[in-house]
Formats: structure tokens, sequence, C-alpha cells
């Protein structure tokens, strides 16, 4: 049995002790969260939230891509969120690999060298002032003033905010 059909066995559990219920699809806290793929970081546990009360958007490291302002995007003008909570993590696989190092290896194997950045990143702290910066920086996301981004130890489980000054707000 592979770890999929094992999942979908779960679901079956899952949906059976539940009552049906109807959410509204606009995350009643009005917030998206910008995360890391990260299997250690149970974002609903971690943050406290429930069904239905945030958008919560994944990829390996929690960067800012274009994907993710898109997903953004949608999320203020079609799903009514307003504030974004970035979260990036210690230890992240993201630390382990360089840009040019994943590159080349991609190349290598496939003949090909991707066309999208690998964002790699060696100091967490520059990283989410980065991440925050172009939320902050996009057009595209509607609502920028609630922006805010932090580092959550896959340890501890504590979150600890990083502030950074915007001397170029628009
Ligand atoms: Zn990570």
């Amino acid at each position: 049995m592979s770890a999929i059909d094992g999942l979908i066995a779960n679901n079956r559990t899952f949906a059976q002790s539940l009552p049906e219920r109807h959410l509204d699809v606009r995350p009643s806290l009005r917030l998206a969260i910008v995360t890391c793929m990260d299997s250690r970081l149970n974002v609903f546990s971690a943050l406290g939230l429930k069904d239905g009360q945030a958008h919560i958007i994944r990829n390996a490291g929690g960067v800012i891509t274009d994907d993710a302002i898109r997903s953004l995007a949608i999320s203020q003008r079609r799903l009514g969120t307003r504030e974004v909570m970035l979260v990036h993590h210690t230890n992240c696989g993201m630390q382990t690999l360089t840009d040019d190092g994943f590159r080349a290896e991609l190349q290598a194997a496939t003949g090909v060298a991707p066309a999208f950045a690998i964002e790699s990143f060696v100091d967490i702290d520059a990283d989410v002032s980065q991440s925050i910066l172009r939320v902050r920086r996009s057009r595209f996301v509607e609502h920028r003033d609630s922006v805010r981004g932090f580092i959550y130890d896959v340890d501890t489980r504590l979150l600890r905010e990083v502030h950074v000054e915007d001397e170029d707000p628009h």
C-alpha cells in the first residue's frame, strides 16, 4: 500500500467522524499565510487555526514567488483577505543547497537548466525581510499595510517576529 492509499483510508474515517458543514469560501480571519512546505510545521496546530479561517500558501522555503503573489492577489481581491503573515522556519531544507549548485544539478540530470529561480538562502532573518518587502512592493497585492514576517523554531515551536524598515513602501 502506498502512502497515498493510507491517506485515502484515513480520509474516510475522518469524514465519517464529523458532521457535514458548510463553511464560507472567504476566510473568516481575512488572513493569508505564506509558509514553507516543511513537514514539521503544522500551521493549524502551531497557530491555533481552524478550518475556514485563513488561506495557507505553501512552497519550498515559503518564498514569495510570482505564484505566491498570484495566490495573494486572488486571496485579497476575490476572497476578502486583508492581512498577510509570512512564516519561515529554522533548519529549513532551503539552507542546505545553493542556487548555482542546485541549478547545475538539475541541468546535469536533465540536460535543461530550469527557468525558475531556486531561491535558496543562508540567513533566515534576511530571507524573511526580503519576503516582506516583495509582498509590500507588489501592487498586485491590494492590501500591503499588514504584512508581517516570522521565524518558527521547529524545536521550541515558538514564533519570533522579524521587523523590517521599508524605506520605499510604494
Ligand atoms: Zn523550509
